[in-house]
């Protein structure tokens, strides 16, 4: 890197953290963004270290670069970059760039459409509890070129890295030791042009991987299983449903690990904190990977006894004359619903909408149907909701969440579930999930 022109693009989370690497290894920076009055941390890097090109991505920087670090919410079609690539730079993201410095016999990678914050933190946790120096980041919290530049004394053990599939899109050499595809469903539909696109993108996570690494992947869904993408690495299948030969199952109420000569059983899952079907594939594929690291069952056991899951996700917020109320405002697509509504009691009061992403809503009409006494919808994703959903349950808008939340308060009963699961992204309303969640938290304890 040392005194190459490397362009970062995008100069929000990660950006600002490659850049603070990129100055470390030596490279001449030019940060540029969208965003003319973009905010940056200002103890990130001293502006005057770095080139700042604000509100406008231009030619000449981008055309004569050595290497292009393009951040995951810019598309790789974006016509700059196409342009760039046509003039032979190398255009990478912050993941990849950053890996290109960690030992990849440490890197455990998770990614899928759902799933993926909950597994990477229980297995970090799990890591952590067993004394390992552990390293979590990624799409979630902390940019893996933080892992280079915060490295402890000694370095780090392991890396429990969250990947993106936007992340995906853009890898050169990255290549995890064990990697994990939890499940696709149809998500992101704003940024593929097809289901197809969404899937490759999915399994370029396995793409530099040997015969040397191991990839986990999940039986049960049908765009993973019958996927014609060809993996060299050692593959482990996991299934809630069918009882495998090899690989990971359920056994009755324990969960079985098979591969080799190696056999292990960890539970009974009502011992597990993490309730629903859909956290026993991320029990399953967490354990998974800290026993292929050589973890002792009885740790996982212990730290599956104690994990109850992240904030935002399936999260009770409160019991008010008999109603439960839970914040599931990370469920951004419909994948994310119907598990959620699939592992909730009915009658439920669900509000829902936000930001479309252009994958639809249809799927969800079965658990509607059957489940829910009310749908909510707020946000600009309201109309097609409603087309969508037609005549299934009972329909009402509502201008902001407090609204919605005021109503399902008027409208719900003892026994019922108000559940916030908005199978839609919040920038309509929102500045991202978790001040959707923090603001419905808000409005429940307001309640009087
Ligand atoms: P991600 O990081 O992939 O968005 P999270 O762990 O943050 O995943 O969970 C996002 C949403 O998906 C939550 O609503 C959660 O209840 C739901 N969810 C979690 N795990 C799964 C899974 N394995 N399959 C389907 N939905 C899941």
């Amino acid at each position: 890197m040392k005194n190459k022109k490397v362009v970062v693009m995008g100069l929000k989370r990660s950006g600002t953290s490659a850049v603070r690497l990129l100055l470390q290894k030596g490279a001449k920076v030019i940060g540029t963004d969208s965003d003319p009055f973009l905010k940056m941390d200002a103890a990130s890097f001293r502006s005057d270290q770095v080139t700042l090109a604000l509100g406008e991505h231009r030619d000449p920087d981008f055309l004569t670069a050595d290497l292009i670090v393009v951040s995951p919410g810019i598309p790789t079609t974006h016509p700059i970059l196409k342009r760039s690539r046509h003039a032979g730079v190398s255009v990478m993201g912050e993941l990849e760039l950053a890996a290109a410095f960690l030992d990849n016999e440490k890197i455990l990678a998770i990614t899928g459409t759902n799933g993926k914050s909950t597994t990477t933190e229980l297995l970090g946790a799990i890591m952590r509890e067993s004394g390992k120096k552990t390293f979590v980041g990624g799409n979630l919290g902390t940019p893996v070129s933080e892992a280079v530049l915060n490295a402890p004394s000694g370095g780090w053990d392991i890396f429990v890295l969250e990947v993106s599939s936007f992340q995906l899109e853009t890898l050169v050499t990255f290549r995890p030791k064990i990697a994990a595809l939890l499940n696709i469903t149809p998500d992101h539909g704003e940024r593929y042009a097809s289901l197809q696109d969404y899937i490759a993108a999915k399994f370029e996570l396995f793409r530099n991987q040997t015969s040397d690494d191991y990839a986990l992947l999940n039986w049960d869904d049908p765009l993973i299983r019958q996927s014609p993408f060809r993996i060299r690495s050692k593959t482990i299948w996991f299934s809630q449903r069918e009882s495998l030969q090899e690989g990971i199952c359920l056994d009755g109420r324990y969960l079985r690990f098979k591969y080799g000569l190696s056999e292990f059983k960890l539970g009974p899952v009502e011992l597990f904190l993490l309730k629903g079907k859909h956290n026993i594939e991320n029990i399953m594929v967490a354990s998974a990977i800290a026993l292929l690291n050589g973890i002792p069952p009885a740790t996982i056991q212990s730290v599956l006894g104690r994990f109850g899951g992240l904030e935002h996700r399936m999260e009770r917020v409160r019991i008010i004359r008999g109603v439960t109320y839970i914040n599931d405002s990370k469920a951004t697509n419909v994948g994310a619903v119907i598990r959620s509504l699939e592992s909730t009691d009915p009658p439920i009061v669900l509000i829902a909408g936000g930001k479309e992403k252009g994958d639809g809503f249809a799927s969800l009409g079965a658990l509607v149907r059957e489940k829910v006494k009310l749908l909510l919808l707020i946000g600009e994703a309201k109309e097609r909701m409603k087309r969508d959903l037609e005549g299934l349950t009972r329909i009402e808008e509502a201008p902001t969440l407090e609204a919605a939340v005021q109503k399902a308060s008027v409208m719900s009963g003892d026994g019922d579930t108000v559940l916030l699961s908005p199978a839609c992204a919040s920038y309509d309303m929102f500045k991202d999930y978790s001040e959707r969640g923090a603001r419905f938290k808000k409005a429940v304890e307001a309640i009087p």
